[in-house]
């Protein structure tokens, strides 16, 4: 099965929008975008490049990178993940990480960052059958979906959420580290001048604080099949 159409799913950090987009892909056969990954990408090529350093942007520097930058995903058969790629070197798991995390919501608020990855995007998503994750999608990427989701938590649960997966993968971060980035990445979102993180006004809001991924699966599914019909 495809779907004739996008779906833009937006919403704080941490707040499993990805699980959500994984899922809606996986039993509708569509394409599922992570544009968080792509900004993190940009990031840590910022970071190598000393484009950022100790939080501090060089515009001059990133303007003769930006189009040094190629950022791909790749599916990994084996996770059946897709990874991101940047210039050609698999990241997936270095973006995930905490430096990355802690510069991310700084280099998302340039606006030639912004341009570069929001035009990629749409042309991803030109011919429909995406589902696509961020802070921006139903407000400026793509402004027409259809179907638009606004998902939040509150942000004990999604700092809990979020530190349980890096204590997973072994990184040595304590819950009040996590908390404080995801407050501060939120605060960035919210309020940066370019694109901020808005609630479109046609997009439905989930806070799945008190929910299980079950019972939240099965609304989306809801929502899903009313469109199709529409
Ligand atoms: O979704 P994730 O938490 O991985 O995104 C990392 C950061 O990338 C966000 O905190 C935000 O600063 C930025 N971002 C954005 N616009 C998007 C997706 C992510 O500004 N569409």
């Amino acid at each position: 099965m495809s779907l004739p159409f996008n779906i833009a799913i937006d919403g704080h950090s941490s707040c499993g929008k990805s699980t959500i987009a994984k899922a809606v892909a996986s039993k509708y056969g569509m394409r599922y975008i992570d544009t968080g990954a792509m900004y993190r990408a940009v990031t840590l090529y910022c970071m190598r490049n000393n484009v950022i350093k100790n939080k501090e942007v060089d515009l001059v520097k990133l303007n003769a990178e930006l189009d040094n930058i190629a950022i791909n995903f790749v599916f990994n058969a084996e996770t059946k993940q897709s990874e991101t790629v940047l210039n050609g070197e698999n990241v997936e798991k270095i973006i995930r990480g905490f430096e990355v995390s802690d510069n991310v919501s700084i280099v998302a608020q340039i606006q030639q960052v912004r341009e570069k990855l929001i035009a990629s995007q749409q042309e991803i998503g030109r011919e429909g059958n995406v589902v696509m994750d961020g802070r921006d999608i139903g407000t400026k990427v793509f402004p027409d979906a259809k179907l638009k989701l606004f998902v939040t938590a509150s942000a004990k649960i999604r700092a809990q959420r979020r530190y349980d997966e890096l204590k997973k993968k072994g990184e040595k971060v304590t819950f009040e580290d996590v908390l404080s980035n995801l407050t501060l990445r939120d605060d960035h979102d919210t309020n940066r001048e370019i694109n901020p993180l808005l609630q479109a006004k046609d997009a439905i809001l989930i806070d799945n604080s008190q929910f299980s991924i079950q019972k939240q699966n099965a609304l989306i599914d809801d929502l899903i099949t009313t469109k199709l019909g529409e």
